[in-house]
């Protein structure tokens, strides 16, 4: 059994793991590198209540410090890893020191992609990512302010409706022909653009950005200009473009990466004293026949509970049943599954009734679920889609039918 572990990355993966391996009655050494100055924190919050200043900073802590203390783990917190010496079994900080190891777990994350449009490194312009971020973002939101969000996933879509709660002014410019295109059908996205435009936000798709205009007398954005010629005036704007896993620790040392380190089904990368979790981490799934890279809480949870079991000897095979969450203004969306590859979607519920769900069946099997505000459809799809349940289309149909009685 590995002596000592060694976490790089210090969010919700590696306090999972640090959890599981105390839990399960690891006694051996257990260190810590985290590069943000914060105890572990949950970020869903960033874009949500913490944002809107509904949400003190210290509610974000996943574990307080005396949980560290109380199970011996050593914490390197605002400190980087620089490097992976392989060999060496050892890995650098970024103020000098090495750390030994015997086992290593990357829990390095994700981090935003970056905006390559002249003008994205003006004043007034952010990605979201950490809680500096949404500091930095929440005292430029003042009621009044005009803010234009690039990008209509899941966490443009969640600063815009918060902004605008804020009483700011919004513009969403999406560069699909809908929002959450990469993750939801046609309908759901058809929803949610109404409810941001029922709510006053102006969700533009098609919306291709060209650049971002300054203004010289004080380098700060004053509007972001799209391919259309259109000028979209802004005091602050938002990049929300999609993340990309953060590997390039992992990759500089020599170790298999393609989106994101590539791990087998035991979270083992390609050194076998090397482990990773989270959004870093791109694994095979049985269940879905291919590799995957998550970007969720759940995936994290689960993935670093996997690899902990796995650095102590318990063979654990990663293969949970994805889901995942947002919410915007009132509406709470669970999805639960991939739905990638389906051939029929059933709609269950109103959506004017604000609490439906969509179904998304491949030959005839429940392979996914987005549930808005339907908190029971979502739990009895959990069971039905790990199951692979092929429900009666005419029952599925029916909201007055329980999920669970529709096979
Ligand atoms: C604004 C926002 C809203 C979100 N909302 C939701 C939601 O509603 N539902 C949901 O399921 N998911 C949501 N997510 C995604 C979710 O937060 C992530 O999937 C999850 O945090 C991944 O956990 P992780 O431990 O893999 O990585 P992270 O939480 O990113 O933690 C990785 C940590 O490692 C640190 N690190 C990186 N490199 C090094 C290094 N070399 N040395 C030391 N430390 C390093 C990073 O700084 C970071 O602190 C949201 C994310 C954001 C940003």
């Amino acid at each position: 059994m590995y002596q000592q572990i060694v976490i790089a990355g210090g969010g919700q993966a590696a306090v999972q793991a640090v959890d599981t391996l105390r839990r399960k009655g690891y006694t051996g050494g257990v260190t810590l590198v985290g590069e943000e100055p914060w105890l572990p924190y949950q970020r869903p919050p960033l874009s949500k209540k913490y944002l809107a200043g509904a949400l003190e900073r210290e509610r974000l802590t996943i574990r307080p410090e005396k949980f560290f203390t109380e199970h011996n783990v050593q914490t390197h917190l605002g400190r980087r890893v620089t490097g992976i010496e392989r060999r060496e079994h050892r890995v650098q900080l970024d103020d000098g020191r090495a750390l030994p190891y015997d086992a290593l777990l990357l829990a390095t994350g994700s981090h935003p992609r970056r905006l390559t449009a002249p003008g994205a490194d003006l004043g007034g312009v952010y990605y979201l990512r950490g809680i500096a971020d949404a500091d930095r973002i929440r005292a430029e939101c003042a009621a009044g302010g005009r803010l234009v969000v690039i990008g209509g996933g899941y966490i443009g879509l969640e600063v815009a409706a918060t902004a605008r709660e804020l009483g700011m002014e919004v513009t969403v410019l999406e560069m699909a022909d809908r929002v959450m295109n990469r993750v939801v059908c046609a309908e759901l996205s058809a929803f949610y653009e109404a409810e941001h435009a029922r709510h006053g936000v102006r969700v533009l798709s098609n919306a291709r950005v060209r650049a971002l205009a300054g203004d010289a007398g004080n380098g700060r954005v004053r509007a972001v200009l799209t391919e259309d010629g259109a000028e979209h005036a802004a005091d602050v704007v938002i990049i929300a473009v999609g993340v990309a896993a953060t590997d390039e620790l992992a990759a500089a040392a020599g170790l298999e990466c393609g989106n994101g380190i590539r791990v087998d089904e035991h979270c083992r990368s390609s050194d076998p004293d090397i482990y990773a979790a989270g959004d870093c981490a791109n694994h095979p799934s049985p269940r879905y026949g291919r590799r995957l890279r998550l970007e969720s809480v759940d995936n994290a949870f689960e993935q670093g509970s996997s690899a902990a079991l796995n650095l102590m000897g318990t063979p654990t095979v990663h293969d949970k049943l994805p889901w995942f969450w947002s919410d915007q203004y009132d509406l709470k969306l669970i999805i639960v599954g991939i739905s990638t590859g389906y051939d029929a979607v059933i709609v269950r519920g109103a959506p004017a009734a604000r609490a439906f769900s969509v179904c998304y069946l491949r030959d005839g099997e429940l392979i996914a679920i987005d549930s808005v505000n339907a908190p029971r459809d979502q739990m009895a799809a959990r069971k039905l889609i790990a199951a692979r349940g092929r429900p009666n289309l005419d029952k599925l149909a029916d909201p007055g039918i329980a999920l669970k009685d529709t096979l």
